[in-house]
């Protein structure tokens, strides 16, 4: 199989991300359809995309032509035999859990073409897992966009224990067709590569936030003047409820140091989650929080954010998750913005970093915080 044989996308969840999807697939050209549950889940969906790209005329970024023929090539659909029946790629972008994908992907194994390439927009979830669900495993891959999935350009290619080269690459190349900067994930392991470079940075927030202090406001107010979402701000935004999810999902694949602290699930428990709820760590009611940033805290600073990302980016290189640094880096600045960790560690120099690291570990008594013999050679070149 090859690109010029995908003419027929379907989309299997039009929530945030699956409308996005649909939406990226239908600017490529391909005809879409996109699936969900409910005739009300649907048009939920359509109305976002017809919204997203009214907006894109508006700015001048697309022609009303152009939003008619992508509206033309849309397939709202609750019916899955129908949606799939003639699809070349599906995108399984449905809630985060294990049992309901694998019975998606049982089911669309079966009423799907036998070429049909099948993929998981899955954040965390094992590919391999997913696709051992199906009787063609080497036709199953990740396919992970971000979220604003129309502006956002990574989208890791995951490949999962039998996904063949084949199906990675016209995994790939469709995403290029997307306009979007895709990155293969040469090995399928937790969080793959932005997520996972990630994660011990949301466990140090949680840890000082389980330790309480420096407050929230304290530790932002550090950041403030660089970072146009800052780190306490940002996960709020995401959904204390997803990070209490990912955390829980960490502490079993990657290491016990990710066991959620009792302040992250005493704030979920209470239903304070963030920006949804109109309150979590911060107060969202007026719709982005007031950050007091009168006594930013002198304790903590970008550095150690740097440190532990940089450290967990050499862990991907260490366990072949990605075999070329620069990968690693095109995927954090394409994932939600910044430079690459290598670009920073370059400038900072690994002699800092390491100090950092072994600083944070000793002080939370945390392995996963420790520098990787990688970070100690300090050799990798960007
Ligand atoms: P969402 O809750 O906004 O949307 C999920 C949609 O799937 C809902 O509309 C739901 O009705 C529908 N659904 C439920 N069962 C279904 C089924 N059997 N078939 C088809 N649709 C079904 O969730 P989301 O944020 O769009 O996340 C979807 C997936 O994308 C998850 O795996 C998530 O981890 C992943 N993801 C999310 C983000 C993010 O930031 N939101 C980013 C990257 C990846």
């Amino acid at each position: 199989m090859k690109l010029e044989d995908v003419k027929k996308i379907a989309v299997l969840g039009a929530g945030a991300m699956g409308n996005g999807i649909a939406q990226v697939g239908l600017m490529a050209g391909f005809k879409v359809a996109m699936r969900d549950i409910d005739q009300k889940f649907v048009d939920k969906g359509v109305s976002s995309i017809k919204d997203s790209l009214a907006k894109l005329a508006s700015k001048g970024k697309l022609t009303e032509d152009q939003v008619k023929d992508c509206l033309a090539r849309l397939d709202p659909i609750v019916d899955l035999a129908s949606a799939v029946k003639d699809a070349d790629l599906i995108i399984e972008a449905a809630p985060e859990d294990i049992d309901l994908k694998r019975k998606i992907f049982a089911d669309i194994d079966k009423l799907s073409p036998k070429h049909a390439i099948l993929a998981s927009n899955t954040s965390t979830m094992s590919i391999t897992e997913i696709a051992s669900a199906t009787t063609r495993p080497e036709k199953v891959v990740g396919m992970h966009f971000f979220n604003p999935a129309v502006l956002l350009k990574l989208v890791e290619v995951i490949k999962g224990g039998k996904s063949s080269d084949e199906s990675i690459q016209v995994t790939y190349d469709v995403a290029k067709k997307m306009n979007k900067i895709p990155v293969i994930v040469k090995k399928d392991s937790p969080g793959f590569i932005y997520n996972r470079v990630n994660a011990p940075t949301s466990l140090l927030l949680q840890q000082i936030l389980d330790k309480g202090t420096p407050k929230p406001d304290d530790f932002d107010a550090a950041f403030k003047a660089f970072m146009p979402m800052t780190p306490f701000e940002l996960l709020d935004y995401v959904g204390l409820d997803i990070i209490l999810h990912t955390q829980t999902y960490f502490s079993k694949t990657l290491s016990p140091d990710y066991t959620p602290t009792k302040a992250l699930r005493n704030l979920v428990d209470a239903g304070t989650l963030g920006k949804k709820t109109g309150k979590g760590l911060f107060d969202w009611s007026a719709g982005r929080p007031t950050i007091n940033i009168s006594s930013p805290t002198t304790e903590f600073d970008a550095t150690h954010m740097i440190a532990l990302q940089v450290n967990e980016a050499t862990k991907l290189l260490e366990e072949g998750v990605v075999d070329d640094p620069k990968d690693i880096d095109i995927a954090i600045a394409n994932g939600g913005g910044g430079i690459g960790p290598f670009t920073v560690a370059k400038s900072i120099g690994y002699e800092t970093l390491v100090k950092k690291c072994e600083e944070l570990a000793e002080k939370f008594n945390l392995g996963v915080f420790k520098p990787t013999k990688t970070m100690r050679e300090g050799k990798i070149n960007v």
